[in-house]
């Protein structure tokens, strides 16, 4: 299995086009020691010669990451190598890339019910996908649950990897309605998924409220976790002017304080862990901080476009 990172910040990228904190203005300015960041999104293929590839979300920058990803060109007989799209929740950053993906192009989106409602219902502009020919397929994932997966329509073949899924806890985005959010099932606003080969796994939750702590055995046991590092503290943008809300306030637990996932994370935990998923606005994107210097000394790894990990 081969995992490639192709966007590592959260959303806004880093810098973000209207930003002036001290990491975007140090960066635009060549005084900060970092890297910019495309908004987050995450690629995989399970096949033995990687030719097929599944997204994991679709980012509003996915049209640049494809074209900066030579696996995921066109090869020759026309056919993109991108056979799917698994989707963590409704969230604008999640979803916006769907769009770019219009081209008549056939493919799945793997997504919860609940997930599905909230974009066909509240908007008619996902639409533009059933003009494909066959049109993009919706495939409705239980919030937790085990899906075997195919690569192939030869009947009786065993699944090529399976597909787990877990809810994280977080709540659907303000542009759900009330009246839809009433009726849609909490557990599948938001998942997170972990793929499974050959006695390998990665887990992958970008977007971790803690309001639940399930997630902790299956980063205990994962070989390969991509985690939320949004956020260094929780009164972060309150602090660097962006926001009236802490980091748990809209659904991402930080890394540092008391119960911030450094924390919690599972001191037995035998695989690499890799926070995703950062804010402009967060520390540990300077390399010279003291709070990257903490997260490195904590075992952590700070995912960047173009990371790759073959398991
Ligand atoms: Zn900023």
């Amino acid at each position: 299995m081969r995992v490639k990172i192709l966007g590592s910040a959260a959303g806004g990228g880093f810098p973000q086009w209207n930003c002036s904190c001290s990491n975007c203005r140090g960066l635009r300015g060549g005084t900060l020691r970092g890297s910019a960041r495309s908004q987050t999104q995450i690629a995989l293929s399970l096949d033995p010669g990687f030719k097929i590839w599944f997204l994991v979300s679709a980012s509003p920058d996915l049209r640049a990451q494809i074209l900066a990803a030579p696996e995921l060109a066109p090869q020759s007989e026309g056919h993109s190598p991108i056979a799917g799209v698994f989707l963590t929740s409704a969230d604008v950053d999640s979803v916006m890339g769907l769009l770019h993906l219009r081209e008549f192009q056939s493919f799945f989106v793997f997504a919860t019910a609940g997930v599905q409602r909230a974009l066909k219902k509240e908007s008619k502009i996902f639409g533009v996908l059933d003009r494909a020919d066959p049109p993009v397929q919706w495939q409705v994932l239980a919030p937790r649950g085990r899906l075997g997966c195919h690569l192939s329509e030869s009947p009786g073949e065993e699944p090529a990897f399976v597909c787990v899924t877990m809810p994280l806890g977080d709540a659907y985005p303000d542009y759900v309605s009330e009246e839809l959010q009433r009726i849609l099932s909490a557990e599948e606003a938001a998942i997170g998924f972990i793929f499974e080969q050959k006695g390998k796994s990665v887990f992958i939750a970008p977007s971790l409220s803690g309001r639940n702590s399930e997630w902790t055995k299956t980063a205990c046991s994962s070989d390969l976790v991509l985690i939320d590092g949004t956020f260094w503290s929780d009164d972060e943008l309150i602090q660097t002017g962006r926001s009236k809300k802490t980091a748990r306030e809209i659904g991402h637990l930080p890394l540092s304080g008391p119960d911030g996932l450094l924390e919690q994370y599972p001191k037995t935990a035998k695989g690499r862990k890799v926070l995703i998923h950062i804010n402009n606005t967060s520390p540990i994107l300077d390399e010279d901080s003291a709070e990257h210097r903490a997260v490195l000394d904590a075992g952590f790894e700070i995912a960047y476009d173009g990371m790759q990990f073959d398991l």
